[in-house]
């Protein structure tokens, strides 16, 4: 039977009456990603509502309203792991950027960091076949992650782990340990990959006393953070903090460049930073938006812990993006859930669930 042919009608003639009373009823009242629908007269699915309101975008900021204007070549949103790497590699090219970031500091958690092939890898003798790893993620992700953006994973994280291990090394951080293969492959596992985790960084003494506190991850991710602050303070990144950047502008009326983010400081006041060159988005995760949570992720719905620390992380460059006509996947989305209940693998758990 085609799916046109699956009218409801059709559905709940002859025998299968009895058992469609137990299972359509579910299936009427709401599907897998959490959004209700129902079925029109030719049967097909109708949504009761397609948009739900994180994805309606807030009535345009005037300019009036805009009490200043700024220009970089690039404009980064948020400072966290990838703002700051964004940030650097920008000034390293040569670029004058600004970074905007809602909370007051920097924001960090972990403890250490995958890579396929980067030097300390090599010199454990740890070497990983990009292809078994590509194949390895996929099949975890019960083939649901995008290839393209796991193999530029697999391709390209051994030269960042040693750019960010270089840039550590120059901030007087030492590698406190490095993971080798017996270390991450439980007696018995078969898994056709080797694990790709790398070091783990001690700090100075200067850095523990200048990172921002509360982060989670302890000694090794006070580490990176100061690396990463410092090494974008001495490039001469723009950090402003305590300022979100809340609305993107397209040109075209939504249909051209994205040049400026607005942003909006403490006291209310909207601030214009135009992109000479470009926009990135760095505003982490929506674990904090339970509209999104529920909507992406519905089995989130049960989850009772969340491990991020800070509450900044709603979505906001997703939902920019989302006003100004970005694409998203439709979901839903893979979460990160950690677990570490492999029995008799703690190292193996680590290393390979949480990937990539
Ligand atoms: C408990 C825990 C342990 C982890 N351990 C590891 C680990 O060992 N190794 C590993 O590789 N990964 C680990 N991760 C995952 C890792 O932390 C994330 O993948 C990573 O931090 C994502 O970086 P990001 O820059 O995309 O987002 P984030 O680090 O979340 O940064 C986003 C930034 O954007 C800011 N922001 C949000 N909205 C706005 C706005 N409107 N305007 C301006 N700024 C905004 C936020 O305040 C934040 O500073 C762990 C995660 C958790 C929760």
């Amino acid at each position: 039977m085609k799916a046109s042919d699956l009218s409801r009608r059709n559905f709940l003639k002859g025998g299968a009456m009895a058992l469609a009373g137990a299972v359509a009823a579910p299936l009427l009242a709401g599907c897998g990603n959490g959004r209700q629908h129902e079925l029109d007269d030719e049967g097909n699915f109708k949504q009761k509502d397609p948009q739900p309101d994180f994805m309606k975008p807030p009535a345009p900021i005037a300019d009036s309203q805009i009490v200043s204007t700024e220009k970089a070549d690039v404009i980064i949103v948020g400072a966290g792991m990838s703002g700051l790497c964004a940030a650097i590699s920008a000034a390293e090219e040569g670029g004058r950027v600004i970074v905007l970031e809602k909370t007051n500091t920097v924001n960090f958690r972990g403890y250490d960091y995958a890579a396929v092939n980067s030097r300390v890898q090599q010199q454990v003798g740890n070497h990983l076949d990009p292809v078994d790893v590509t194949r390895e993620i996929m099949r975890f992700g019960a083939y649901k992650p995008n290839q393209k953006v796991v193999m530029q994973w697999v391709k390209h994280s051994g030269h960042v782990n040693d750019w960010l291990l270089e840039m550590a090394l120059k901030k007087g951080c030492t590698v406190q340990h490095i993971w080798t293969y017996d270390e991450m492959v439980a007696e018995g596992a078969t898994l056709p990959t080797r694990p790709s985790m790398t070091f783990v960084l001690e700090p100075t003494q200067e850095a523990i006393e200048k990172a921002p506190k509360g982060m989670i991850g302890g000694k090794p991710v006070i580490a990176m953070a100061y690396t990463l602050l410092s090494t974008a303070q001495d490039k001469g990144v723009d950090l402003r903090f305590k300022l979100p950047a809340v609305q993107l502008i397209r040109e075209d009326d939504n249909k051209g460049r994205v040049t400026a983010v607005i942003a909006k400081d403490p006291e209310g006041k909207y601030h214009k930073f135009v992109g000479e060159k470009g926009i990135i988005l760095c505003a982490g995760d929506y674990g904090h938006d339970k509209e999104m949570l529920h909507h992406y992720i519905p089995s989130a719905d049960t989850v009772k812990i969340n491990l991020y620390p800070s509450k900044a992380n709603t979505g906001d460059g997703h939902k920019m993006g989302l006003w100004v006509g970005a694409a998203i996947d439709e979901g839903p989305h893979a979460p990160m859930y950690f677990d570490f209940g492999m029995v008799n693998a703690p190292g193996l758990a680590d290393s390979v669930m949480r990937q990539p």
